[in-house]
């Protein structure tokens, strides 16, 4: 189960967007293991959907094999259904989704009839530059896992695990600038639509998402404090120190 007492993040309603890179996904995690929140990726929904031989999957199915985009009525249509299965206490984590005004104006609708409101939209900021310099330098080792990094984190003795003294390593071919930067770019383009939409109605919270990982993991913890509620840290929870 998940933490004692009411959840902080009790039947709230968020938007995570972050490029490629910033930890959009372990952020997210962060919220399904602490908060028991759910994360509806559109992409993996439709895959789901299409696998599950779903009416709405069979739909999006023909469309696709035609080469062509599936359409925002199927794709709200996906979200309303896994609205529908929970718990109105859930608090529900939107991933990929909306991407452009249309489809931010469909999913008001769609959480309106359900009793929801989306509360945030939580944009994790990055410097495109160093964000580039950790990910082109990054590698793993090939037995344990444990990561590295060009400039920021060498084995200590060349060539050899820390951890477990294998010596294979492992980069992902598409952790080089170029593929990144249009990675970056693409992100930009996605998110351009629809960041002036959330900001304009006061619901856009930057997060350093350059920040450690543990650092980006609190301050979302902190945004989804209930509104004009004060909640004292508790002894595992250390509040970070004032600006
Ligand atoms: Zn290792």
């Amino acid at each position: 189960m998940h933490a004692d007492g009411p959840s902080p993040a009790r039947g709230v309603n968020i938007i995570l967007l972050g490029p490629p890179g910033a930890g959009k996904g372990t952020q997210a995690g962060f919220l399904m293991d602490d908060l028991g929140m759910v994360q509806l990726s559109t992409g993996d929904m439709l895959r789901a959907a299409v696998r599950a031989g779903t009416p709405l999957g069979r739909e999006a199915k023909a469309v696709m094999d035609r080469g062509e985009l599936v359409s925002d009525s199927i794709v709200s249509g996906l979200i309303d259904e896994a609205l529908g299965g929970l718990s109105p206490e859930t608090g529900v984590i939107f991933d990929g989704y909306p991407r452009t005004a249309a489809q931010a104006a469909l999913l008001d609708e769609i959480l309106a009839r359900h009793g929801r409101t989306l509360d945030h939209v939580i944009e994790l900021a990055v410097d495109e530059d160093a964000l580039v310099d950790r990910i082109t330098g990054r590698f793993t080792c090939a037995t344990c896992g444990e990561g590295y990094h060009d400039r920021h984190k060498l084995p200590v003795q060349p060539g050899v695990c820390d951890r477990c003294g294998g010596t294979e390593f492992r980069r992902r071919p598409d952790d080089n600038e170029e593929t990144v930067r249009t990675r970056l770019a693409e992100y930009r383009a996605k998110t351009a639509p629809i960041l002036p939409i959330y900001a304009a109605r006061g619901l856009v919270r930057r997060v350093d998402g350059m920040a450690e990982m543990a650092q980006v993991r609190a301050e979302i913890r902190r945004l989804l404090r209930p509104a004009g509620r004060r909640v004292e840290p508790g002894p595992a929870e250390a509040r970070p120190p004032a600006a």
